[in-house]
């Protein structure tokens, strides 16, 4: 499964390659044209009869016929499978658990010969909509990890699984999910993340892993394309046939909760009898149900999806089981479990609890609950560095969690799950500068490289020493077909010497006979998959900027010159194929040539140049301000304390500088840091001004414009990213910036369906991951896009709510004259700004205005004291 950002990539590179997920709005269009009909099948017992005029037991029976039909249709004969096409038969992966099978109801044929065993064990009629595992919910996930003794519970919750199979229940995942979301406050989130973590570590470690898997609401790494593929019909049709709903009822629910998650939820609620007894959903059981729904391809896969969706839901126990297995199939989960929370809640659960059986050092409860709080943030934070480090080496979950449970949290972690050929290490990236001289303050007293910053494609390339090829792209997934020049040229750039290598490079299009560069549109020309050698277009040429991996070792910790002096002596240049990114050397009394450095960049389509420190200078410190610049953190992950006092002391810009009072600053060093924005990288772009702030916003919902704009969106709402707690919160309304062409395509991408009679990406009824105090839009958008938006200022607003608690108690943060500049189509929703990075912002504007007070201030004062003196 897709996370939002892989999704929308692979829907976004021009060719629409993949699966369009059609949301439940699109089948009730499609519903609306057919209006008047029926379930289908109708050719079964009473099914001509609507669902809403059956008894229950009718349904049941009409319900059973159907089913009846379907495993009729799907299979050959009795003693076999369901039916996997030839063509999905090697992808169809085993499943260790029973419960995990699609077990199709009894072939008719079976049902014929032994109709009284059948019936009796199917059409029981059982009113289980509701029922809930009371055990599971009356534990106290939500705890301090510190107060919570997994012990006390595991033996009960293995005789409870027992009865189930032996394997810990979804019931007890669902119970964190349902407390996570009943939070806004970060630590109750990692709080309970932690807890359940440990119930499983101590528990049933080998749930541990889907877990993980389940709660970041994915199945596989970014670099393993594996998507669900599954259109918002087969979940209304799954509710449909469970819950024994007809469509009206369902689109009923639908416009009432409006999300698909509280739909499954609500009709859960209304189901008053079951087809045959519910088998308990286990956690394996889930994440190899919805593993097969993706590994599901070719003739007849959506029928066998189906029936793995509805067993899924049928299976389900009470209403919020349904609620959280639909928000997973929907690939929307909303817990706030993204990544960073996941990473932080496993550091702190591999310090606390281990599998039965290990002899892993631990730390006690008692002992931790001694210690003073900086002291417990030291152990918290020392944890999580080493997993975090890890993961951004090897971002996969497949390869951590096994380790971890081996062998716990220690250093060793970083030797036995470090940086490995064919799997991508997150990239470095780079902070922003508004301009020349803010660079060259920050990095004064430094040696430090310009680059061309090239318009193109970061890739980061493995070879291995037989000469196996991986291409990655700047999120992690698998590019090596798009690029099968690239593949068949590094046998010629591999100089003598060379056996294995990680190397980073921007492939940007080019003029293959002048080199001259092209610009990023033309490089999105070029097809995404499958290109073939002979047929390519778009000539592209790789800039090598970084090396990070070479015969079998790390070069991480080197600092960039070392680095680069490898790049540069081991590789050999190709013309217009493959060469190293142009660059200067410099210090801050460079001026004028990096001045101009910076205009030849910008002349040759470049988009401004990348600055980079050099050296491992680690006596110098680090005179620059605290943006993007990595702290060490004493105290991490405080809750924003809404006190006035801890809102100055947050008076520092930057995405993700939330971090606290307490923080040390570290030596700004050269190394290659994966998935770190630090200052050692800094962007310098041409269209950045020193009084010109931009955010990245996504667009959720609009209203009818007025005179002119009648029939177009106008104003649009934007909102930011709340990372913790996954929703949007609302920050402006814009009306300005936009063209009459972009009004006319924002009214077609978002289409209420009122002219057209189909509804497209927009529902009726406010989602509720969405934030917005404010007067009811006319429309709500489903979130899709990425808008960069400039502004006057960021004003403390009565209204929004956005980054509320950040900087204030009572008012969150709004945009004064907000204006639309441009989509960003390279930008995915995970990439919008955050409502930390729009604090960041207001803290910075406010340190100006005082800034410029103070001079002011100051000025007035020599004034006086001119004054004085003339007195005087
Ligand atoms: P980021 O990638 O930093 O999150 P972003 O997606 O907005 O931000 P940019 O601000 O355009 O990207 O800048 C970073 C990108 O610039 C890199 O990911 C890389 O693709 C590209 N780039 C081009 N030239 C270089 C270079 N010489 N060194 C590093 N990156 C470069």
């Amino acid at each position: 499964m897709s996370s939002p950002a892989k999704k929308r990539k692979l829907n976004n590179d021009g060719k629409q390659n993949g699966v369009q997920s059609k949301g439940l709005e699109f089948f009730f269009a499609k519903q609306r044209q057919n209006d008047g009909q029926a379930l289908p099948s109708a050719s079964i017992g009473c099914s001509n009869v609507p669902s809403s005029e059956l008894t229950d037991e009718e349904l049941a029976r009409k319900l059973q016929a159907e089913w009846d039909q379907e495993v009729a249709n799907g299979r050959h004969n009795d003693n076999q499978p369901p039916e996997i096409p030839q063509s999905m038969q090697n992808s169809y992966i085993e499943s260790e658990s029973p419960d995990a099978q699609p077990q199709p109801e009894p072939p008719a044929s079976t049902m014929q010969e032994k109709p009284s065993k059948a019936l009796s064990s199917t059409l029981t009629l059982q009113s289980t909509g509701m029922a809930e595992d009371c055990f599971t919910s009356s534990i106290p996930m939500d705890r301090s990890p510190l107060m919570f003794e997994p012990s006390k519970y595991t033996d009960s919750l293995k005789q409870h699984w027992e009865a189930e199979g032996g394997n810990a229940s979804y019931a007890l995942l669902t119970r964190c999910f349902v407390l996570v979301s009943a939070t806004t406050s970060r630590i109750k989130i990692v709080d309970t993340l932690v807890n359940c973590l440990r119930l499983l570590i101590e528990g049933d470690p080998s749930s541990l892993l889907p877990a993980v898997w389940l709660a970041t609401n994915s199945i596989s790494p970014a670099y393993v394309s594996l998507e669900l593929g599954l259109g918002g019909s087969a979940i209304s049709k799954a509710l449909k046939h469970v819950c024994g709903l007809d469509n009206r009822s369902l689109k009923a629910i639908y416009d009432k909760c409006g999300d698909a998650g509280d739909v499954a939820f609500e009709a859960k609620k209304k189901q008053s009898f079951t087809l045959r007894k519910p088998k308990p959903l286990t956690i394996k059981g889930v994440y190899q149900s919805l593993v097969k729904i993706a590994n599901t391809q070719g003739q007849g896969s959506a029928e066998v999806k189906q029936r793995i969706v509805d067993r899924l839901l049928q299976d389900a126990r009470g209403g919020e089981e349904s609620r959280f297995l639909v928000r997973t199939l929907c690939q929307h989960l909303r817990i706030g479990a993204v990544k960073t929370t996941m990473l932080i809640a496993l550091s702190r659960a591999f310090l606390l609890s281990r599998p039965p059986g290990s002899t892993v050092v631990i730390k006690r409860n008692s002992e931790l609950s001694k210690l003073r709080k900086d002291e417990l943030a030291e152990i918290w934070g020392k944890s999580e560095e080493i997993v975090k480090a890890c993961f951004a080496r090897r971002p996969d979950y497949n390869d951590l969690i096994p380790v971890l449970l081996e062998i716990g949290i220690t250093s060793e972690l970083l030797v036995r799950c470090g940086l490995a050929l064919h799997v991508p290490l997150r990239p470095m990236l780079g902070s922003i500068t508004r301009d020349l001289s803010e660079m060259l303050s920050k990095l004064q007293g430094r040696d430090f490289a310009c680059e061309y910053k090239y318009d193109g494609q970061r890739a980061q390339v493995h070879c291995d020493a037989q000469g196996k090829v991986s291409i990655f792209s700047r999120h992690l997934e698998l590019m090596t077909d798009k690029y099968p020049d690239l593949v068949q040229l590094v046998p010629k750039i591999r100089g003598e010497g060379v056996s294995s290598f990680i190397m980073e490079g921007e492939v940007v299009a080019v003029d293959r006979g002048s080199g001259e560069l092209k610009n990023f549109q033309t490089l999105t020309n070029r097809a995404r998959k499958d290109v073939d050698i002979g047929s390519i277009k778009v000539d592209v040429c790789l800039f090598a900027f970084d090396l990070m991996y070479l015969n079998e070792q790390p070069l991480l910790d080197r600092p960039l010159r070392e680095r680069r002096e490898l790049l540069k002596s081991l590789f050999i240049e190709v013309s217009h194929h493959f060469t190293w990114v142009k660059g200067l050397d410099a210090t801050s009394n460079d001026s004028e040539a990096v001045l101009d450095f910076f205009k030849a960049a910008t002349e040759n389509k470049c988009e401004g140049i990348m600055v980079k420190s050099l050296d491992n200078l680690v006596d110098v410190p680090y005179t620059g301000d605290a943006d993007g610049q990595e702290v060490e953190v004493v105290e991490k992950l405080s809750t924003p304390k809404k006190s006035k006092a801890k809102t100055k002391s947050r008076n520092r810009g930057g995405e993700g500088n939330d971090k606290e009072m307490g923080s040390r600053r570290k030596p700004l060093l050269a190394t290659y840091e994966p998935d770190k924005r630090l200052d050692s990288w800094l962007k310098v772009k041409k269209d950045y001004n020193s009084s010109f702030d931009t955010l990245d916003l996504i667009p959720i919902a609009g209203w009818h414009g007025q005179g002119r704009k009648a029939k177009w969106w106008s104003p649009v709402l934007l909102a930011v990213r709340n990372e913790e707690t996954g929703l949007l919160e609302a920050v402006c309304k814009c009306i300005s910036g936009f063209t009459d062409a972009f009004y006319k395509a924002t009214k077609q991408f978002y289409d209420d369906g009122e002219d057209s009679g189909e509804r497209k990406n927009t529902r009726v009824q406010k989602p509720s991951f969405v934030e917005y105090p404010g007067p009811l839009p006319d429309v709500w958008f489903e979130p899709q896009e990425v808008w960069e938006m400039a502004f006057a200022d960021i004003t403390l607003s009565p209204t929004y709510t956005a980054a509320l608690g950040l900087v204030s108690d009572e008012r969150g943060l709004s945009l004064r004259f907000p204006r639309f500049l441009k989509k960003r189509d390279d930008k995915s929703l995970e990439e919008a700004s955050t409502n930390h990075f729009l604090a960041g912002l207001w803290r910075k504007q406010e340190a100006k205005v005082a800034t410029a007070k103070g001079k002011d201030a100051k000025e007035d004062g020599v004034q006086d004291d001119a004054v004085d003196e003339d007195v005087d």
